[in-house]
């Protein structure tokens, strides 16, 4: 069967209308695998009895101890609907926010993702979040209400309330979709009639749609009668969810040939009118090589493979082909699908697909890959940045070369961590999402490449910000014939959200970036400036004239983005500055204004116009969920007022109460097991991070020093900081 499957896939390559690209995203433990494992059987790739139980799609082994899915991994597969057979390209996401960036890596390779929400739990927290990743992508969205067996078996509903709690779902979604969506001009709301909803069981099998319930004839009352008569099997031979699902994908999501015209300009800012983006936008398999690498994984056998979508071109073996941001050519060794968990070679893979192929050793996950050089895709833009930090070391001596190499692939293959190798101590710093982040990429350290280590306790990363405008501060060169004038004053909040979400970057056309900035609320004028952008700081040039100053630019950049990398306060990146540099002495000979000379002014300069406009340091927070039976309810809470944190909500939803706040990311290390044991283990949680906020005044000084001492600065703190 598996062959014949891989024969139909190739068949299918070449007929773009007929492939879909989808992904399937969820809460955690809503049912996308429950799901996806029905979607399998239906396709005949796994077996109709083990679906659910066999959770194909989670290949590594600590998704399945932990039940809850980690990587994208990807499956193609054939479904037959109005008379054609159709290809589906299906990437699988992970339910759990601290992995967000492999949903938003998955999300630029699809044209389509379902949804799916569970009946008794309604739209979550992740939910939202998911949504958001799909539409700002471009991708559209159907939804599937998981669980609805619970809603008849275990809460006994009527087809009345049936009805009403699939509709309060439905509405719930559909203001999502519209609070994202405000300024398009297409309504990518879901709805029974259109048949863009279906609701059903991915545990015992059976789905319904309106296009299926008006073929079989049911109504919700059949429905209720059969599962409540256990007739569980019968349900599921009238309406199986694979066939009602692929149903769906096939007839409302858009084919790559509608998709991608109107997705190219969303992803890519190349020359709309050159020959490259033509061949995108149509799909042609004839024109130049264009793959996005949505995803880089290890393979024991094939080594590493790179997931992504063919946007143009036809991928072939032996092909030498461009690596965004590198120099040269990598060489193809195999094309390939993926098929299960299991990747097949094929002898191409043309534009359309999604494909996986080996050879790109110098590809990561969000590179462009190309027959010709090309304006890179749009960076992929991550919601979250990585809020805690953990050391890691290697038991055994000799294990240090092999780390180092690990802790690198695992940097290529998930860039929402950071890695910093520091060979001399052999202590190395991994940053990511959260605790549970952290702790996952330390097991496959651990039990994949077979590495003992010692991990330090998990560190929070911290952010530092001018709060008021400076005066104008001066920074002098070591040999004193250079000088720099800089103001520093706290960038309006909407400007830095819009650079966070890369809506604003020295990559894109300046008139683009331009508008971005004054939508933002930045004044014209500066925004006509802009001399750089560094993490969320601006540099505006306010100079006129001066000699010299233009081949110094460059090093005037290197001092402002050392001093911004390292604030003032305790070496924490900064963020959120509005500098401008008003005047500058430079020497006639450039032998003396050499980088020795400009950066050390330069940061001394940014540094001490920081400290003027009172820099304080801000914490990570992250919002929080908790839904607990109401005895817990008093214990629950106070688990987060216990934690500087504030509770902003309290309502009664089903049979749990729902406790909603914010904490600081620093005192929820720990949560999970403490929330555990004063609620008896009866709630179910979740945090989603929130930004950073000023940490306050009086609790400023122990922290800033708490952190000197750590990074083995002088606990002494630079002049002039005496404002908290
Ligand atoms: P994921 O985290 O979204 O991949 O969720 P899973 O597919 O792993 O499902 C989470 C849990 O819900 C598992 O225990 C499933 O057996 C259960 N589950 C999934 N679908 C259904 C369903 O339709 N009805 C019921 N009653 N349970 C389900």
């Amino acid at each position: 069967r598996r062959s014949q499957i891989v024969e139909e896939c190739e068949g299918l390559m070449d007929q773009p209308e007929q492939i879909r690209n989808i992904a399937i995203a969820a809460h955690v433990d809503h049912g996308k695998t429950t799901l996806t494992d029905n979607l399998l059987a239906g396709a005949g790739m796994i077996s109709e009895d083990t679906a659910g139980e066999q959770l194909a799609m989670d290949t590594e082994e600590d998704e399945q101890e932990r039940g809850i899915t980690i990587d994208a991994a990807n499956v193609s597969m054939t479904h037959e609907y109005d008379e054609k057979n159709h290809l589906i390209n299906l990437i699988d996401t992970p339910g759990h926010v601290d992995f967000g960036g492999d949903v938003t890596r998955a999300m630029r390779a699809v044209d389509g993702a379902m949804v799916v929400v569970d009946a008794v739990e309604g739209a979550m927290p992740q939910t939202e979040t998911v949504l958001r990743q799909a539409l700002r992508e471009g991708v559209k969205p159907t939804l599937f209400i998981n669980k609805v067996d619970r809603l008849i078996s275990e809460l006994q509903e009527g087809p009345e309330e049936m009805q009403e709690r699939l509709l309060a779902v439905i509405h719930d979604v559909n203001e999502l979709i519209r609070g994202m969506t405000e300024d398009w001009d297409r309504d990518w709301t879901v709805s029974v009639d259109e048949g863009t909803v279906a609701f059903g069981s991915a545990l015992y099998k059976w789905g319904v749609s309106k296009p299926s319930m008006v073929a079989t004839g049911m109504d919700f009352g059949d429905i209720i009668d059969l599962e409540r008569a256990d007739k569980r099997q019968e349900l599921h031979e009238q309406t199986p969810l694979s066939d009602v699902v692929l149903d769906m994908v096939c007839e409302h999501f858009p084919n790559p040939v509608d998709a991608q015209p109107r997705r190219i300009p969303t992803v890519w800012r190349g020359d709309a009118d050159s020959e490259l983006a033509e061949s995108m936008r149509f799909v042609d398999e004839d024109g130049e090589v264009v793959f996005m690498v949505t995803d880089i994984s290890m393979d024991p056998h094939a080594g590493e493979i790179a997931t992504g979508r063919v946007f143009s071109g036809t991928l072939e073996e032996g092909q030498d082909l461009y690596v965004s941001g590198t120099a040269g050519t990598n060489r193809l060794q195999s094309v390939g699908l993926f098929m299960g968990g299991e990747r097949e070679e094929v002898s191409r893979v043309p534009a359309g697909n999604i494909a996986a192929v080996t050879g790109l050793k110098d590809a990561i996950a969000g590179s462009t890959v190309s027959s010709v050089e090309m304006t890179p895709f749009e960076s992929i833009e991550h919601l979250s940045e990585p809020v805690i930090t953990k050391s890691v070391e290697a038991q055994r001596m000799d294990d240090l070369p092999k780390l180092i190499e690990t802790l690198q692939q695992v940097s290529k293959e998930d860039p929402t961590i950071h890695v910093e190798i520091n060979e001399d101590t052999g202590e190395h710093l991994i940053s990511g999402q959260g605790e549970l982040h952290l702790e996952v990429i330390g097991q496959r350290i651990e039990r994949n490449q077979g590495i003992p280590i010692t991990t330090g306790e998990p560190i929070v990363v911290f952010r530092e910000a001018p709060q008021t405008a400076s005066r104008e501060v001066e920074g002098i060169s070591p040999n004193r014939h250079n000088r720099f004038y800089i103001t520093v004053e706290p960038l309006p909040e909407d400007v830095v959200e819009t650079i966070k979400m890369g809506e604003a970057s020295m990559d894109m056309p300046e008139l683009e970036r331009r508008e971005a900035l004054q939508d933002a609320g930045l004044e014209k004028e500066a925004s006509q400036e802009v001399e750089t952008i560094h993490r969320t700081n601006i540099l505006i040039d306010d100079t006129k004239g001066i000699q010299h100053l233009n081949e110094t630019m460059e090093l005037v950049i290197e001092g402002l983005e050392e001093a911004l990398d390292d604030g003032p306060l305790a070496a924490e990146p900064v963020q959120g500055s509005l500098l401008r540099l008003h005047d500058a002495r430079l020497h006639e000979d450039a032998i003396h204004r050499g980088p020795a000379q400009v950066v050390p002014a330069v940061r001394q300069a940014v540094h001490n116009a920081l400290i003027d406009a009172e820099i304080r340091l801000l914490e990570p927070i992250q919002d929080v969920r908790i839904d607990v039976p109401s005895e817990h309810m008093g214990a629950a809470s106070g688990e987060i007022q216990g934690r500087r944190g504030r509770v902003d909500d309290m309502y009664q939803e089903g049979d749990v109460m729902v406790i909603e706040g914010i904490a600081p990311v620093e005192e929820m290390i720990g949560f999970s097991s403490d929330i555990r044991s004063a609620t008896e283990g009866r709630a179910s949680w979740n945090t989603e991070n929130a930004g950073f906020r000023v940490l306050a005044d009086n609790l400023q000084p122990d922290i800033i020093t708490q952190i000197r001492e750590r990074k083995g600065m002088k606990l002494e703190l630079p002049a002039g900081i005496d404002y908290f």
